[in-house]
């Protein structure tokens, strides 16, 4: 199984049974040997990219709370160059970022080229929250979408790859989550009350992000719903994504000028 990126309305599946999906028919040491062989392939794709200078990646990973992001950067990049990839975690933004547009603070740490760069949550918040909490107005809404659509287009056309990952948890497997975080003492510290406040607020936050699937997903910078009640499945599907979009990318180690190679070291 691939993941296909959404393409209109009809596409975009946010039920349970569209989280639950399973790839373990397989077995778990399958799932897992392969997904290896996927992030084994980033690793060194990465190192091609760098070499090669002409493109970057930008994987950006947004999801509620738990569906599994911090979890997807750990597995997903395990075998990359530390030197070649940076995760940015947008968090809700500071007095000073308020004080910018929105995508002030998003523009400046997408990655140069050469490297990988992750969003853990991006300026796909500051559509999902304000909308949720209504503090914009649908036709705000809208603006922001073609404001986003413009500044992705704009980074693909200056070699930035970008692909958007979309966890989708159902709700029972958030619940069974977030209690974890409750009783697991090597977990309580990522329990925020708030968490609460927006697991009831479900149905505003799946109508959101709805929106932005319809609306966002273009050809230089699509989104992907992925399945991510079964953490296997997902990084599989993930890792299979991210790695054949690399390759897509025709990286190749630049050819070594000839004066250079004529050189003899003495
Ligand atoms: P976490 O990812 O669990 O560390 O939580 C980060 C929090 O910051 C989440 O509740 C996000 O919704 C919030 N956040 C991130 N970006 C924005 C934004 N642009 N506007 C409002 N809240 C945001
Ligand atoms: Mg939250």
């Amino acid at each position: 199984m691939k993941l296909a990126p959404v393409r209109g309305k009809d596409s975009i599946h946010l039920g349970d049974s569209a989280a639950s999906v399973s790839l373990h028919h397989d077995g778990s040491d399958a799932l897992a040997e392969k997904t290896a062989k996927y992030t084994d392939r980033i690793g060194e794709l990465q190192r091609v990219l760098y070499a090669d200078g002409r493109f970057a990646l930008l994987v950006v990973l947004q999801g509620r709370d738990a569906s599994g992001k911090d979890g997807t950067v750990r597995k997903v990049f395990c075998a990359v160059n530390p030197q070649g990839c940076v995760v940015t975690s947008f968090k809700a933004p500071t007095e000073l970022e308020k004080q910018h547009d929105f995508l002030w603070r998003v523009h400046v740490q997408v990655p140069p080229r050469g490297m990988i760069g992750v969003f853990n949550r991006s300026h796909y918040e500051d559509v999902l929250v304000p909308r949720v909490h209504k503090l914009i107005k649908k036709s705000d809404a809208s603006a922001r979408y073609a404001h986003i659509n413009a500044f992705e287009e704009m980074l693909a056309a200056n070699g930035v790859v970008i692909l958007k990952f979309m966890l989708h948890v159902s709700r029972d497997e958030q619940k069974v989550r977030l209690q974890e975080r409750l009783s697991d003492e090597t977990k309580n510290w990522k329990f925020r009350a708030d968490d609460l406040d927006d697991r009831k607020r479900w149905d505003a936050y799946t109508k959101a992000y709805r929106g932005v699937l319809e609306h966002t997903s273009t050809a230089h910078a699509p989104w992907y719903i992925v399945p991510a009640d079964d953490k296997p499945t997902r990084d599989l599907l993930i890792a299979r994504t991210i790695a054949d979009a690399m390759e897509d990318m025709t990286l190749r180690y630049p050819p070594a000028d000839p004066a250079v190679l004529a050189l003899e070291i003495t």
